[in-house]
């Protein structure tokens, strides 16, 4: 497994391997690896004869009075993790490179964007999408693998792709859990262990929230309390601050006020748990018919 941080060798040893007739898969992550990361890495080896995996921390997509400086980060590891899969390359770009003094372009994707995290993260997603259309640009990937961990995330560069142009196909791949439903994070290991105990709230909510849409119940009001509900039981004594507990139309994040048969739906959590910010999501499809 090769480890490159110089922006023209990488671009050099890629033309290479594209010229030899190979597929290339890249999976952008900003590293400190769990098996949610690895997931995406098995699926990039599944679709192409050459899987390319970055790790960046980007300075862009980090607000002011959030978390870059911590981050974890643990490079050792994650080379070994990488090299475990199979990965073939890792990009490890530095800042001054992608940010070089006098950088001055950004890519803004409209309206996806502008709900939710977006709202919640101002700049956010203008940071996601300029790194990630600077790596595309860099590695010229023939597929590029996201997790719907992320599902804004994921929509954004859908569309990001199909406006610019980036002859990228994109494959979301589902989201890996630990066995009490906990989504995989970097970020889990900021939560104290009592946090830890209370964060399957999130996915506990999303799977009742999803029984209920099953069962028949299409009114969007009655189903976003109901999720909102499961995250303020007593037993939690307020502990799970909600920035946002919604459903949505999984398309394009539209909010009608009832969901019609067939639509798909997806569910979306956000909260602060003690100095931890946690998502999460899932999907679910409104039933044709609703049997008792
Ligand atoms: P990150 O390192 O958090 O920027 O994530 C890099 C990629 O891994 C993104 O496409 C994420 O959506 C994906 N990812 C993060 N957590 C998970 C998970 N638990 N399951 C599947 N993919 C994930």
């Amino acid at each position: 497994m090769q480890i490159i941080s110089d922006i023209h060798q990488i671009r050099k040893i890629l033309k290479d391997i594209r010229q030899s007739g190979k597929i290339v898969a890249f999976v952008p992550t900003m590293g400190y690896l769990h098996q949610g990361h690895i997931s995406l890495m098995e699926k990039a080896k599944k679709v192409a004869d050459f899987v390319v995996c970055s790790i960046f921390v980007n300075p862009m997509q980090f607000g002011p009075n959030e978390d870059f400086e911590r981050y974890p980060r643990n490079e050792k590891r994650d080379f070994e993790l990488c090299e475990s899969v199979g990965v073939d390359l890792v990009f490890l770009p530095k800042i001054t490179d992608m940010y070089p003094i006098g950088h001055a372009s950004k890519i803004v994707v409209s309206k996806v964007t502008e709900v939710l995290e977006g709202e919640k993260r101002p700049g956010h997603f203008d940071g996601v999408a300029t790194i990630v259309a600077k790596l595309f640009n860099i590695i010229s990937p023939h597929k590029a693998i996201f997790g719907q961990k992320d599902y804004q995330q994921s929509l954004l560069i859908k569309k990001m792709v199909k406006d610019l142009n980036f002859d990228i196909e994109i494959i979301v791949a589902p989201c890996i859990r630990s066995a009490d439903g906990l989504a995989l994070s970097s970020r889990n290991v900021y939560l104290r262990e009592e946090e830890r105990q209370i964060a399957p709230a999130l996915f506990m909510a999303l799977e009742k929230t999803k029984q209920l849409i099953e069962n028949g119940e299409t009114d969007r009001k009655i189903i976003n309390a109901f999720m909102l509900k499961h995250l303020k039981k007593p037993e939690f004594s307020g502990r799970l601050k909600v920035d946002y507990a919604v459903s949505l139309l999984a398309e394009d994040l539209s909010d009608p006020d009832y969901f019609l048969a067939k639509d798909e739906v997806v569910l979306l959590i956000a909260v602060h748990l003690g100095k931890t910010r946690l998502i999460d999501n899932t999907k679910v499809t409104i039933p044709s018919k609703i049997t008792f």
